[in-house]
C-alpha cells in the first residue's frame, strides 16, 4: 500500500456508506464522453428535469476490490461488469459508456481512495458502486440528451449482517419485482424500487430477504432481492433458475464454473418452487451477498429448514472458500477473472 490506511474498525465494518476522499464523474454531451473530474463533494447539481428522476432511467453497478497478501488491488469481474452496464444503459437507452472508459473509471476512483482499501484478510473489501443516469431535461417520456456516468467507493463488510452463517427467507407471494417482458434483467434502480416494499415487509417479519417466484405463473423461482439463487440437490447437482426476469449475477456465473470443476454438476433451469424441499442446501450469491447460505425457505405455511438450520452446508462453504481465494489472489486464477489496478 503506497498511502497510509484510513483509521477504520476493518472487521466490523457494516454494509453502508462510508465518505472516502474523492467520487469521479463523467458527463455525456453533445455526443461526446468529458475526460471525467475528481471531486470530494459528496453531492451532485442535478437539473429538475433530469430523466433519471422523473422516469427512471438510471442504471447502476456493484463490484469489488481486494487487497491481496502482497498489497496489491484486486477488482474482481471488471470487465463483466463493464459489459452489463452498458448492456443495461442500452435497455433504457441510455447512452452506454465504453467499456474502456468504464474500467479506466473504476480503476482511477479506486487508486484516488486508496487508503481505504480494506486489509487483506479482514473480511472487508472496497465495495465499487457505479451508476449512469439521464441528467438531461425532458418533460415529455424521451431518452435524455445528457448523462453521467459518476462512480463512488465506500468500505463495506458483509451485505447481510450474518456474514457468512444462514439466513431465513420467505417466498414472496404478493409482489413482483420484475415482469417477464420487463427491466429484471438489467441492473436499474427501478427494479428495486418495485421490491423494496416486499424487501421491508420480510425484513419487519424477521425474514433476511425475500425469495420472488415469477411474475407470470407464480410457479417457478426467480431470484432474492439483490440475489440470485441456487439450490443444491441430493444428486449434487449446483440447481440455479432460468428467468428472463433475473439480473444474470456475475458471481453465480462463476459459482457455475467453480461448482463444475468441484464435481457439482450446473444446471441453470426453470426451478419449481416445490423444488426447495428437495435441495439439501440453498444459498443466496451476487457481488454483495458474496455467497450467503439459507438456513430456512417459508412458502405459505409450509417451511424448510437446511441442515441445523446454522450451520453452512459444505458445497456452499466449500464454493465460498475457493470463490473469496480467487478474489483475494490466494487461489490460482485459471479465468482471468482478478485484474491488477495499478496504485501509483
Ligand atoms: C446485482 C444483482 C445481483 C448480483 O449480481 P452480481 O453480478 O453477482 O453482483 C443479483 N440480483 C440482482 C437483482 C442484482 O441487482
Amino acid at each position: 500500500m503506497v498511502a497510509p490506511r484510513a483509521d477504520l474498525d476493518w472487521p466490523h465494518l457494516p454494509f453502508a456508506y462510508q465518505k472516502t476522499d474523492f467520487n469521479l464523474r463523467y458527463t455525456f454531451r453533445d455526443g461526446r464522453w468529458d475526460a471525467g473530474v475528481l471531486t470530494g463533494d459528496e453531492t451532485l447539481p442535478i437539473h429538475i428535469a433530469a430523466t433519471c428522476l422523473h422516469y427512471g432511467q438510471e442504471a447502476f453497478e456493484g463490484l469489488k476490490v481486494f487487497e491481496s497478501r502482497q498489497g496489491e488491488a484486486l477488482v474482481f469481474r471488471l470487465d463483466e461488469n463493464a459489459r452489463r452496464m452498458a448492456g443495461s444503459c442500452r435497455k433504457i437507452l441510455m447512452e452506454p459508456p465504453p467499456e474502456a472508459l468504464f474500467i479506466e473509471a473504476v480503476e482511477r476512483v479506486v487508486r484516488a481512495n486508496r487508503r481505504f482499501i480494506p486489509p487483506y484478510g479482514s473480511g472487508a473489501s472496497l465495495y465499487v458502486r457505479p451508476l449512469v443516469i439521464g441528467s438531461g431535461p425532458r418533460v415529455g417520456v424521451a431518452p435524455a440528451d445528457e448523462y453521467m456516468l459518476v462512480v463512488f467507493v465506500t468500505p463495506v463488510g458483509p451485505y447481510f449482517k450474518t456474514g457468512f452463517k444462514p439466513m431465513p427467507l420467505v417466498v414472496e407471494e404478493e409482489v413482483d419485482r420484475a415482469a417477464p417482458l420487463g427491466v429484471g434483467d438489467v441492473k436499474v434502480g427501478g427494479n428495486y424500487a418495485a421490491g423494496m416494499r416486499a424487501s421491508y415487509g420480510a425484513k419487519q417479519r424477521g425474514y433476511s430477504e425475500v425469495l420472488y417466484l415469477d411474475a407470470k405463473e407464480k410457479q417457478y423461482i426467480d431470484e432474492s432481492g439483490p440475489a440470485n439463487f441456487y439450490g443444491i440437490s441430493p444428486e449434487g447437482q449446483y440447481v440455479t433458475p432460468a428467468s428472463g426476469s433475473i439480473l444474470p449475477s456475475i458471481t453465480n456465473k462463476c459459482l457455475i464454473t467453480l461448482a463444475e470443476q468441484m464435481g457439482l454438476r450446473p444446471e441453470r433451469r426453470p426451478v419449481h418452487v416445490e423444488e426447495i424441499f428437495t435441495f439439501t442446501e440453498a444459498g443466496c450469491c451476487g457481488t454483495a451477498a458474496v455467497i450467503t447460505p439459507v438456513a430456512s425457505i417459508t412458502w405459505g405455511d409450509r417451511k424448510v429448514t437446511y441442515g441445523d438450520g446454522q450451520t453452512p452446508g459444505p458445497h456452499s462453504t466449500a464454493l465460498y472458500r475457493r470463490l473469496t481465494a480467487i478474489q483475494a489472489g490466494d487461489a490460482p486464477d485459471e479465468w482471468g477473472w482478478v485484474r491488477r489496478i495499478p496504485l501509483d
